[in-house]
């Protein structure tokens, strides 16, 4: 049994605690430390999964209050990484940790197979650091530091910094967050506005989920969840088939590709099996929960309403309902013979052959039909006398006035991108067609630098605000042009406006 235990420090993790335990008492030997600690000589092999905490917790003195549960839920991350598992699976990594039986936990939680991989070392942020060392005389590892994908201090704003400690290693070494592994330089940050704000957004719902011991849920429930959410948002259909292409282009759209690539997760939009596509299937496959974090954000749903929802509907099985007296099949050979009958029918002409029948196939099983019905390709002769000169004049044309429309429009300025082009003329794929180079090029051109969109959004809330006839000061023009409080350098931006327009 141990004499004391250093006190816990908010959201510290244990090893951190057992490293200034070490460094209090003096010890150097590892082996002596933990036979100290564990009453025996065990393995440790993970900073985030720590094991046999009921032969710790049973170690420490009487006067100690703490129990292996509050270590696991205070001090591991354990809350986080288990977040999204079934109730049976956070309970089964539950067991290792308290009890130590010999499996490792990474393993089981699943840090093996995923693609996102957790960082080797043990992050600090090195304003905490500072203020730790003024405040308390010594500092300690964060918990919300070691969150994968996390890069700033959600507190300070600056970017983490890499220890030299390992996070996972076999029979590590205790080492304090002290000067020989951290030190106070904060380091330049270099990535734009957007990814900070993306990867701050990121954090607070991640150390949400470290701090809320959510209940459990089922992957089954998530994902149904997730298509009553994409239901709602018109990505999914009516009996919850999900609109991948639009999904996949809205997503990418919403997350720069920088972004996606410091999360470990890129997207190549053409391979059919990219982990967006297989994300909201129902295969058994473990997910990180940096994944569901970056969908949950993406679909602007707030971690609560996901662990506090209590019915989800999923997909729907609606033919069944409408239709007593037909089975499916039978509609699917019908609408296969419709089309042997009718080769070379477009889609337009066979709707129109198979009335009902067609009506009932595109609303309910819209899936198969997509797969089964043809597209009518152009003709050859006609794809070669396709004016491709006149097109592109044509289509040039449909841009110009697109931008002048985004221009011109009343209210808050929305910024000039091919995306916003292509929505405002409602054009298809085709519009990317790379023939049409004078669009494309004129597409590239007039895409509105993010400085030059943001200046353009000051002039207009200044505007807008002289209309009121208030006084204007750089704060209430970032709150009226919807920057947000926080941002110092979009602050800049609109004091150098107001100077100008004085
Ligand atoms: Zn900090």
């Amino acid at each position: 049994m141990i004499n004391f235990l250093p006190v816990i420090y908010e959201d510290e993790l244990l090893y951190s605690v057992i490293a200034r335990y070490k460094q209090m008492c003096g010890m150097v030997s590892n082996q002596a430390l933990v036979k100290d600690l564990f009453g025996r000589l065990i393995i440790m092999k993970s900073t985030f999964f720590p094991i046999h905490l009921n032969a710790f917790v049973n170690n420490l003195p009487p006067t100690s209050k703490i129990t292996t549960n509050e270590i696991i839920i205070n001090h591991t991350m354990f809350p986080f990484y288990t977040s999204f598992l079934s109730e049976e699976k956070a309970e089964s990594i539950n067991e290792i940790m308290v009890e130590g039986n010999g499996l490792a936990v990474e393993s089981v939680v699943g840090f093996g197979g995923s693609k996102v991989k957790i960082q080797r070392y043990l992050r600090y942020c090195p304003i905490c650091y500072r203020n730790d060392k003024e405040e308390l005389g010594e500092s300690y590892f964060r918990r919300s530091h070691q969150i994968v994908g996390a890069i700033y201090c959600s507190i300070h704003q600056v970017l983490l910094k890499d220890s030299p400690v390992l996070s996972t290693e076999s029979g590590f070494d205790y080492k304090c967050a002290d000067a020989e592994v951290c030190d106070e330089a904060v380091i330049a940050d270099p990535y734009p506005i957007r990814i900070k704000e993306l990867n701050l957004q990121y954090i607070h719902n991640a150390e949400r989920l470290l701090k809320g011991n959510y209940p459990k849920k089922d992957l089954q429930f998530i994902i149904n969840f997730y298509i009553d959410t994409l239901r709602n948002k018109g990505l999914a259909s009516n009996s919850g088939n999900l609109y991948m292409n639009e999904l996949q282009e809205q997503f990418l759209h919403y997350y720069p590709a920088e972004y996606l690539e410091i999360m470990q997760s890129c997207i190549d939009p053409d391979n059919p099996t990219n982990w967006l596509r297989i994300f909201v299937r129902n295969n058994n496959k473990n997910r990180s929960p940096l994944r569901h974090l970056l969908f949950l954000q993406f679909l602007e749903v707030d971690v609560d309403e996901l662990f506090q929802a209590t019915t989800v509907v999923g997909k729907r099985k609606v033919m069944s309902e409408f239709t007593p007296k037909f089975d499916i099949n039978e509609r699917r050979t019908k609408w296969i013979k419709l089309i042997e009958e009718n080769q070379g029918a477009s889609r337009s002409e066979l709707k129109e052959k198979g009335k009902g029948l067609h009506t009932w196939i595109f609303r309910y099983d819209r899936e198969w039909y997509e797969k089964v019905t043809p597209r009518v390709k152009v003709k050859k002769q006609r794809t070669d006398t396709i004016d491709w000169k006149k097109r592109d004049e044509e289509c040039l044309k449909l841009a110009k006035e697109a931008v002048k429309e985004i221009m011109n429009k009343d209210g808050k300025p929305i910024r000039v991108t091919p995306w916003r082009i292509k929505l405002t003329i409602g054009a298809g794929r085709w519009f990317d067609n790379e023939k049409l180079t004078r669009t494309q090029q004129y597409l590239k051109e007039v895409k509105e630098d993010i400085n030059d969109f943001r200046i353009r959004k000051v002039k207009w809330a200044i505007n807008e605000l002289n209309k009121e006839d208030e006084r204007i000061t750089a704060y209430k023009v970032q709150i009226y042009a919807g920057f947000g409080g926080g941002e110092n350098e979009v602050r800049e931006l609109i004091q150098k406006v107001l100077e100008e327009n004085l």
